[in-house]
């Protein structure tokens, strides 16, 4: 999977990726790596991003803190808050589990 950089317009940073669950595909005689769910984080912003079922949520603010997008956001957040560092889980951008 290609990390792009923070769609948010003023950061455009490179991003840090942390990968739960993955599994391996067989593709022309090479396994690659497919990631199931990670966590994308932003060193610049501070902004965190789900990879729910492969997919990379990179979605703006607006998009993320209500409705159908937010229920399953913070469903990831629930599921993988073990391995998620607290400032996330408490304090994370654009919200959190506390938020
Ligand atoms: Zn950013």
């Amino acid at each position: 999977m290609d990390i792009l950089a923070c769609p948010v317009s003023d950061c455009r940073s490179e991003l840090d990726l942390e990968v739960f669950t993955s599994h391996d595909l067989e593709s022309e005689g090479e396994n690659i790596e497919e990631i199931d769910e990670a966590l994308i984080t932003c060193p610049k912003c501070g902004r965190w991003y789900p990879v729910i079922d492969g997919i990379a949520c990179m979605l703006p603010d607006n998009l993320r803190m209500d409705g159908k997008q937010r229920i399953e956001e913070t469903a990831f957040l629930e599921r993988w808050k073990e391995r998620i560092s607290s400032e996330i889980i408490e304090n994370g951008i654009p919200f959190s589990l506390k938020s």
